[in-house]
């Protein structure tokens, strides 16, 4: 029977690899090398990287869809393939494949009836999930007439009809719209600290704004795995500094002017630097209008770290 283990993790992928077999030799490609990482209950985990970098595989494994070549994948404390495992798991594939000629409803009722929830029961939580991805007004719609948003938010829905514990979605965001995209994020931050959910993106953006801790993946192997805080917090290059009352030609300290307009200074700070700018600034009078970080995004990390290896 599976459980969670002791130390809190939904999720625990040791030295997982897995490789494909290619072209007419059927030579071996490496997939995913040695992956290990961690996620712990309730944590909304970001699984990222570019396109081909192995997040699908990996994701396949942790739904017991394909086996490792070397390594253990394990969720809720059990091995991903175990029905009892697989039970508390919400899946949702890259291209989901919809059963065009469905209608809404009778697609999450089919989902539904697969986890033995009885007929009553079903309408009840279709009712309720259909309003939570807002698709309520269009249950009676068939699947192929559906926006790609449309399909995604339906897709999730799916994902949770069986009040999973763990959510693993494979690009949820992907192919939305800023809307979509936005509204996607809305809807898995309303289930944060309900579900651990895994997700994986090759938009880093979407993790900055959403993940507890993010795990990047580059040519099948980790290159950074941490608090989303820790990777990017930790990267404020430097302080924009507005300051007000400056006359003309004075200089304002160890600080790198980017504009002066009348008595208004704009300039660009060292971390390291930024009290001693203050305190030339309050010494002299001078009025401090604004001081905003200037942080690294998570597509410089990314740059990086790529770049790095
Ligand atoms: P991602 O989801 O990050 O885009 P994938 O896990 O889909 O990456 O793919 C990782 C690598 O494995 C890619 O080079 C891809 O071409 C290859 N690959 C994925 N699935 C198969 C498969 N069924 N057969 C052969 N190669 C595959
Ligand atoms: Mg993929």
């Amino acid at each position: 029977m599976a459980s969670v283990s002791p130390n809190g993790d939904a999720i625990i992928i040791d030295h997982f690899s897995k490789s494909y077999r290619m072209g007419f030799f059927l030579r071996r490609v490496p997939a995913v090398r040695d992956v290990t990482l961690r996620v712990r209950r309730g944590e909304i985990y970001g699984f990222l990287g570019p396109n081909g970098a192995g997040k699908t595989t990996t994701i396949k494994a942790l739904v017991g869809l394909i086996r490792p070549d070397r390594g253990r994948l394990t969720v809720l404390g059990g091995p991903p393939a175990d029905p009892s495992v697989r039970r508390r798991i919400g899946f949702m594939p890259e291209n989901p494949y919809f059963y065009d000629y469905l209608t809404v409803w009778e697609f999450l009722d089919f989902h539904a009836s697969l986890y033995g929830i009885p007929k009553a029961e079903r309408r009840h939580r279709i009712e309720d999930y259909l309003e939570r991805v807002k698709m309520t007004e269009h249950a009676k719609k068939r699947i192929r007439q559906l926006s790609r948003g449309m399909l995604q938010r339906i897709g999730l829905a799916q994902a949770l009809i069986g009040d999973p514990e763990v959510l693993i979605l494979d690009e949820p965001m992907s192919g939305l719209d800023p809307i979509g995209r936005w509204e996607m994020r809305e809807l898995l931050r309303s289930l944060r600290g309900q579900k651990t959910i895994f997700f994986s993106s090759h938009i880093l953006h979407d993790a900055e704004v959403l993940c507890d801790r993010i795990g990047v993946i580059f040519q099948g192997r980790i290159i950074a795995e941490g608090a989303v805080g820790e990777l990017i917090g930790s990267s404020i290059e430097g302080y924009e500094v507005a300051l007000e009352g400056v006359p003309e030609t004075v200089p304002v300290g160890p600080a790198q002017v980017l504009s002066r307009q009348d008595q208004q200074v704009y300039l660009w700070t060292q971390p390291a630097d930024l009290s001693a700018v203050m305190d030339v600034a309050h010494t002299n009078g001078w009025r401090v209008v604004a001081v905003t970080p200037q942080k690294r995004s998570l597509e410089d990390l990314f740059m990086t770290l790529v770049r790095e290896k």
